[in-house]
This record gives C-alpha cells, structure tokens and sequence, in this order.
C-alpha cells in the first residue's frame, strides 16, 4: 500500500497531510503546485510556461504538467512507492498516470478523498493568503479555483470509484487527528 493519491478541493489540507503520510509511510511527497511554485521562483522555463495559469486559478496545460510528472515519477526515491499531491487533476490526466504507471509496471494502491465543506475552504484559503502570502490565493481566484476542483477534478473521481480505490476521509479538525483519520483508512 505504497502507491497512492491524495484527492480534494483547495484548502482541504492536502500539502500538509501529504507530507505528514509520506513521512510516517517512508515515500516522496510529490506536489505538482509545490514543483511549479519551485519553478516560478527560480525562472525556469517550465516555471514561465506554468506561471499565468497557476496566478489565475487555470489548470497549467496536460502537455507541460504529463510530462513533469512522469519525468519525476521516474526518478529513484519513487521506485519504492510515492504520494501524489495535486495530480491527477483532469480525467486526461488520469489516463496519462495509468500510461505513466503501465510504463514502470506499477498502479495506483489507494486513493485518499480529502473532503471539508465550501465555507470552511474558502476559510482556509483566506488564512493561508495572510500567512504565505501565494499568488493564487486571493478571494476571485479562491473562488475560481474551487469552480475548475468542481468541473475538471471531481468527475474524474468516478473512475477511481470504479476500480475499487477510493477512501474518503473528513478533512476538518486537527491536523494530527486527520493524519490519525487517513493512516487509519490506509490500513
Ligand atoms: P496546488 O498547490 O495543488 O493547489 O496547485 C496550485 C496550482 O498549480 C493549480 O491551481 C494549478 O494552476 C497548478 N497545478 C497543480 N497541479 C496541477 C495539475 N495536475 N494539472 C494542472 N495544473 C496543476
């Protein structure tokens, strides 16, 4: 049980609870924002390719995010097994991560749905706008964001429905008693 994704509108915790599993699973965190934000900082040009959309609230296009991911996918440290944070994040990409996995002969073991209600989202994201400052993260662009969660992302959960996979897990609370709650539906 060493493969898995973790699913769920912006603000439900994924970052932090990524790396809080991954730490405890021994396996690389993988954020798809984190790798873009890393990117925008330093210039590179994927970070200039992926900057306009990421500052609007917009999915950075297939072609740029598929071939990153399967760029780091192939890497060493995830050999062993990896948590996606942030990808996939259309039902295309879901075909891609089958494409990529098929690929290195593995599959996805797990798919953890990180939910919380809208209110307590946008919450969030407004705390975290003061405390970090993310370009993405003002009122217009929270609420864009959580639009493109609802009509690019959330469909493609039905496809992982299918195969069995996914666990849903409240995302309200403590930070250490959700970890308890996803370590729990990992079991
Ligand atoms: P996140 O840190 O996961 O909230 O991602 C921040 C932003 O990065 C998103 O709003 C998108 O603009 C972009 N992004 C992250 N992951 C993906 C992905 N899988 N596909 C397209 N865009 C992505």
């Amino acid at each position: 049980m060493n493969r898995l994704l973790i699913i769920g509108p912006p603000g439900a915790g994924k970052g932090t609870q990524a790396v809080k599993i991954a730490e405890n699973l021994s396996i690389p965190a993988i954020s798809t924002g984190d790798i873009f934000r890393k990117n925008i900082k330093e210039e590179t040009e994927l970070g200039k390719e992926a900057k306009s959309y990421i500052d609007s609230g917009n999915l950075v296009p297939d072609s740029v995010t598929n071939k990153m991911v399967r760029s780091r996918l192939s890497e060493d440290d995830a050999a062993n097994g990896f948590l996606l944070d942030g990808y996939p994040r259309n039902t295309a990409q879901v075909h891609e991560l089958d494409s990529i996995l098929s690929d290195l002969s593995q599959e996805i073991d797990r798919v953890l749905l990180l939910v919380a209600d809208n209110d307590e989202l946008v919450q969030r994201l407004l705390n975290r706008a003061a405390e970090q400052g993310r370009s993405d993260d003002n009122e217009e662009v929270i609420r864009h964001r959580l639009k493109v969660y609802e009509k690019e992302t959330e469909p493609l959960l039905a496809i992982y429905r299918e195969r069995g996979l996914v666990k849903e897990v409240n995302g309200l609370g403590e930070i250490d008693e959700v970890t308890q709650r996803i370590l729990e539906a990992l079991k």
